[in-house]
Order: structure tokens, then sequence, then C-alpha cells
């Protein structure tokens, strides 16, 4: 038997954070930013409540649940696209927009689901240099040519947890071309208190050439039901439409997305956990010459330059205790770094008290 010819990819697969250490039935996973507090009260109750109808197909257009993001971000229904996680939508975007051999900008190490989608499409990926593990938009736009469709930036990006400023992404936005696509991907937004940070749905908002991305898994806590959404002007949203897959968002997704969304409580609440906890953590590691982003999301790419140990050896160790980091090194190629994400209360002084032994 044959297998008939297909299409091949010069793809590196997107590798999950890990989840699982041999032979040890319970983990603490800090290595996919997941919500430290789980699911909002709101969002279980209805789950564990509800009488579900799994005999229909959901509704397509996801209705109730647009309409709460609208009234919660006070923004356009009709500009509102939801997708089976933000990377249904940026797989929609890549192939609404580009065409083999369009060129599409990203920061050196950005988020790896933007190049993966560019290249099914026949695109090229262009890398811009960053700065101390900043975004530079100096150095994207140098990279900017004819063929240059898209340019895509996480804010705060995803695994250096550094942002652009409000100021640089105005800046940013006057000086690409008009007809180039700016995708700012909000995925951390709730999280941010920093003064100078703004969001893309709050500065763009009315832009036709600004396209933002939000998802129901880092705060929400809803990783695993696959819920995001995209914002645009009508005329993108209308033909995302046109090629959006039917019934993409299951019912039972649609409905805990909307409720979570109404569970204010719970929301502030973890991003009072998540600022007290990054900022305790941060200066712990400090002590052991783990030196990290000043704090913005729910996770710190901590630099192992000054540590006597490296980020490996660590990794293995905590590995070993049943606590998962993530190894920087796979899939975006920045060496001795780990990516740990805030965990619950119990989760960090687990963690804390392992680096200690592991460190003395
Ligand atoms: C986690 C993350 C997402 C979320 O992806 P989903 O498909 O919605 O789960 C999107 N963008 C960035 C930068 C992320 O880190």
């Amino acid at each position: 038997m044959t297998t008939p010819n297909f299409k091949k990819f010069n793809i590196e697969a997107y590798k999950p954070g890990k989840s699982k250490v041999n032979n040890l039935k319970k983990v603490i996973k800090l290595s996919a930013n997941e919500s430290a507090l789980g699911i909002s009260p709101k969002a279980k109750k209805i789950l564990s409540n509800k009488k579900f109808v799994l005999d229909k197909y959901p509704d397509g257009k996801s209705q109730s649940l647009r309409k709460q993001i609208s009234k919660t971000y006070r923004c356009n229904i009709d500009k509102i696209i939801c997708g089976a996680g933000s990377d249904e939508v940026i797989q929609m975007i890549c192939q609404l927009f580009l065409n083999p051999k369009d060129e599409v900008v990203l920061p050196e190490y950005s988020f790896l689901m933007y190049r993966i989608y560019s290249k099914v499409v026949g695109a090229k990926v262009i890398f811009a240099k960053e700065i101390n593990f900043k975004v530079s938009t100096n150095e994207i736009l140098k990279k900017i040519t004819k063929k240059t469709k898209i340019v895509f930036i996480a804010n705060p990006n995803n695994p250096t947890g550094t942002y652009l400023t409000k100021k640089e992404l105005i800046e940013l936005r006057k000086k690409l071309n008009k007809k180039i696509l700016l995708v700012i991907d909000d995925a951390y937004a709730e999280y941010m208190k920093n003064k100078d940070y703004s969001s893309g749905l709050d500065l763009f908002r009315n832009k036709e050439n600004v396209f933002v991305l939000r998802t129901f898994s880092k705060i929400f806590g809803l990783a695993s039901l696959r819920v995001g959404w995209g914002y645009g002007s009508k005329k993108i949203i209308n033909a995302l439409n046109v090629i959006k897959p039917p019934f993409n968002i299951n019912g039972v997704a649609q409905l805990a997305a909307t409720e979570s969304l109404k569970d204010k409580k719970f929301i502030m609440k973890s991003i009072k956990h998540n600022f007290f906890y990054a900022n305790n953590i941060k200066k712990f590691l400090e002590k052991y010459n783990i030196y990290s982003n000043p704090v913005s999301a729910n996770f710190l790419l901590l630099n192992f330059e000054k540590c006597k140990y490296s980020a490996k050896f660590l990794h293995k160790n905590l590995k070993n205790k049943g606590i998962i980091l993530r190894l920087t090194e796979d899939g975006y190629h920045i060496k001795n770094k780990l990516r740990l994400t805030i965990g619950s209360k119990k989760e960090n002084l687990k963690f804390m008290n392992a680096v200690k032994q592991v460190m003395k």
C-alpha cells in the first residue's frame, strides 16, 4: 500500500509545557501559564448544576458569549469573533491575510503559534532582534518590506515577560505602513498593573489595521475548554466568519466563558494573588542570584547567568521533586533560562522550599 503524497512543512511542532513526571502521581505544573486559582466559582457552579444539551449543535455564532464580552469590555459585538482558543483565531488570521511568499515579522522570542500558522500557509517568517529580551520596535521596522503583511506582538510577551509601553505601541502603529496588519495578543492583559501599560484593546479598538487577540485560557482558567476571541474591523470579522469552522466553540465552553466574565470578584482575587506571589518569588530567587523580568503577567523568565547552578540543573532537580517549569531552550531557543508560572499559594510555597533544598 502507498500513502498518497502530502505537503512537507519545515516546521518545528509545538511542544506544550510538560505536565507529567515519570512514575509520580501528583505533580505541580508551573510550565504553561495556566490560572493559579483554577476556574471561577461562578463558572464552576454552572458547570455542575446545568443540564447541558449535548446532542444538538452549539450556537455557531457564540451569540451570548459575544454579548457578554461586548458588555464586559465595552466593545462592539459585531467586531468580535470567537475561536477554539485564541490559537484558532491566529490560524484564521493567517489563512485570511497570507499568500505564499508573503512575509510576517515576529519578535525573535515570540509565542510559537504565530510562526507555525504563518508557515502552514506558506508565508515567510522574518524575525526581528530583541534587546535584553524585550521587543524592539526599531528592529521590527527594519525588517519591513513590500511583502510584509502582518506583524504579531504579544504584549506582554510570552516567554520573556517584557512588554511594550502604551507610548511604544502607539508609535509602532504610527510608523508601520498602514497596509500592514498589526496583531496585538492581549493574552495576559488582565494581570497587568504596570502604569505605563495599555492593552491592545484599549489603545486600538477603533483602528481598521489592528487586530486584537484575547483568551479564556489564562486568568479565566478555562485552558482545557479552548475559548479565545479576536477583535477587529467589521470587514475583517465578516471575512473571518466565512472561513471559520461553523461550530468551533462547544456549548459547555460558551457557557463557562460567559459566566466567568461575570465573576469580577474572582478576577480581582486572581490579580491580587498573582501580584503578591510574583513579587515574593522574584525577591526570593534573587537571594540565589536568579534574576528575572520586572513583574508583569503570571509568569517570570528566570535568568541563571549569575547563579552557581544552570537552568537545566535546577529544572532537573525540581522535576525529580515533581515540580515542572518550562525549559525555554525547547521551541524558543533561549539558553540557560526557565519560565516559571505563578501557582497557587501551596504550589508556590512548595516551589520555594524545593529551590531552597536544591540550592544548599
Ligand atoms: C497562552 C497564550 C495564548 C492562549 O492561547 P489559547 O489558544 O487561547 O489557549 C495566546 N497567546 C499567548 C502569547 C499566550 O501565551
